[in-house]
């Protein structure tokens, strides 16, 4: 198997890192984003804050001199800000907008020129089921959500020729930081709505991330791959 440079955003917890330490083991060169935490043990860490375009360029150009020009890039890094369209302030939307959905345009815009050199990329995006299923309290969320769907489209419509794909993996819940802090009767109510009766494990997510990563994946871009124990069904 090919070893390749992996750029994860927000690979220092939670999602982000399951998917980092599955490409670690799988012999790849990868690198983390963090903003200040530093690198878990053992992986190589930039400080980013993504929404920043010249901390953007910085990161990938250490990850350049030390591991080599990227060549899968996960953008991982995300945030929510919930509350309901009436009581959410401009800056809620804006803000979770520039951090999933332009965040994630920068870093792929940042690798792509790279990609297009090597004639080889992967960009992969990590999404949401509220994406495109919706979901009250997070019209900021599942905007930059469901952006990402039609950034990963356009992307392929642009550089799909030059054996680089962008693929969207859309989680269901996941037990991480994020859901740990969701009040119990909520998540009880998304247990009982979710058909296979739990959350997910990040390395389930990272499973379907290294696979759309991999050499076997060549011909799948523009996809929305759903890792969400069938609750999105119908997407
Ligand atoms: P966490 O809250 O555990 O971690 C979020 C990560 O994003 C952290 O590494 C954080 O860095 C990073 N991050 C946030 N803002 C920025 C920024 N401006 N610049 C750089 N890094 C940033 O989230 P999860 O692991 O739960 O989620 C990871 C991704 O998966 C997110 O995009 C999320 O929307 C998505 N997702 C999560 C689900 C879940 O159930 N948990 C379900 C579906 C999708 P720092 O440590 O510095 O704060």
């Amino acid at each position: 198997m090919v070893s390749r440079t992996v750029l994860v955003t927000g690979g220092n917890r939670g999602i982000g890192l399951s998917i980092a330490r599955a490409f670690a083991e799988n012999g790849d060169r990868v690198a983390v984003t963090h903003r200040g935490s530093g690198a878990p043990d053992g992986l190589f860490g930039v400080q980013c804050d993504i929404t920043d375009s010249e901390a953007v360029d910085a990161a990938f150009t250490t990850v350049e001199a030390e591991l080599g020009p990227v060549e899968v890039l996960v953008a991982n890094a995300g945030i929510t800000d919930d509350t309901l369209l009436l009581r959410m302030k401009e800056e809620q939307f804006t803000s979770v907008i520039d951090t999933n959905l332009t965040g994630a345009w920068r870093c792929a815009k940042r690798a792509s020129s790279k990609m297009l050199r090597a004639k080889f990329g992967r960009i992969i995006f990590i999404s949401s089921v509220t994406g495109l299923y919706g979901n009250a309290g997070q019209t900021n969320y599942a905007a930059s959500k469901a952006g990402l769907v039609g950034m990963a489209r356009s992307i392929t419509r642009e550089l799909g020729s030059r054996n680089i794909t962008a693929n969207v993996v859309a989680p269901g819940f996941v037990e991480t930081d994020m859901t740990a802090e969701l009040p119990e009767a909520q998540r009880d109510a998304y247990l009982a709505s979710i058909p296979a009766k739990r959350f997910a494990g990040g390395d389930e997510v990272a499973d379907a991330v290294r696979w759309l990563a991999s050499d076997k994946a060549g011909y799948v871009t523009g996809a929305v791959i759903p890792v969400d124990g069938g609750l999105g069904m119908g997407h």
